[in-house]
């Protein structure tokens, strides 16, 4: 938990979101500002920066991460999908708490590194 984290925030209820999955260690819920028809995040409860944070003590976590990944877009109502980590602030990244972005559904605009 970092005390000023957006994410940890929605993890422990302060900030709400539209939840759609949540279990032990992980919650998935639609990004504010969605880039496809269908764009939610899979966020881990547990506070890493990035994916360039992550070490072997994270690998079961990662791996969880991305096979909830087609599982909660197939609930979502989608054939197919994008995945997106966007990885320290040269590779887009914002928010600075590790998160997969699923998108898919037809996409508005391309999340790439621009
Ligand atoms: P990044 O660029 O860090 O990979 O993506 C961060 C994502 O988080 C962005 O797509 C942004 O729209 C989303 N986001 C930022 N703040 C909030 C928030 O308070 N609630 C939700 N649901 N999404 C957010
Ligand atoms: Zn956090």
């Amino acid at each position: 938990m970092s005390v000023d984290c957006i994410f940890c925030k929605i993890v422990n209820g302060a900030i709400p979101s539209k939840k759609i999955y949540e279990d032990e260690d992980i919650i998935a819920f639609h990004d504010i500002n969605p880039s496809a028809k269908v764009h939610f995040l899979l966020v881990p409860k547990l506070h890493v920066e990035s994916l360039a944070n992550c070490d072997s003590q994270h690998q079961a976590l990662l791996g969880k991460l991305l096979l909830l990944a087609p599982k909660i877009a197939k609930e979502q109502g989608l054939a197919g999908f994008k995945t997106l980590i966007n990885t320290g602030r040269e590779g887009g990244q914002e928010v600075f708490h590790l998160h997969v972005h699923v998108l898919g559904g037809g996409e508005k605009q391309r999340k790439t590194l621009a």
